[in-house]
């Protein structure tokens, strides 16, 4: 089946980051001259503007931040999927990050909620980094 929804475009720099989901492994850049976890990918850090980084692996736990319920399908392969979450997931190391949460009711999600990641194997090259309710 064709998957038809759309897809992260991939360059130099965030390539790793999919490489990793690929692998089902939530990783992020962390500075290693001050510490700081970033995300989205970046080439300086954005606290102390070193450009020496690695890519430390996260646990993957984190809490609802924000987040809407989406009752339109605002691209039509999406239509299937409506009502569904959209949320900013405040990870335990730091960054927050963009998702969905699935396997939960829309009327069930609730701001600090504990979630944890999972990867959906869209297709042969990208895994979606993407939330349920934790265990
Ligand atoms: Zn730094």
């Amino acid at each position: 089946m064709v998957y038809e929804k759309p897809l992260p475009v991939i360059n130099e720099d965030n390539a790793p980051y999919w490489e990793y989901c690929r692998s089902h492994e939530l990783r992020m850049q962390k500075c290693t001259d001050c510490g700081y976890v970033r995300f989205p990918v970046s080439i300086v850090c954005p606290k102390c503007n070193s450009m020496a980084a690695e890519w430390t692996p996260l646990s993957g736990k984190g809490r609802v931040y924000s987040y809407v319920v989406y009752h339109m399908a605002y691209h039509p392969s999406y239509k299937g999927d409506i009502p569904y979450i959209v949320a900013i997931i405040q990870l335990d190391e730091g960054p927050r990050m963009e998702s969905n949460i699935t396997d939960c009711k829309t009327e069930d999600v609730r701001i600090d909620m504990p979630v944890e990641v999972y990867f959906d194997d869209v297709t042969e090259d990208i895994s979606l980094p993407k939330f349920r309710p934790a265990a």
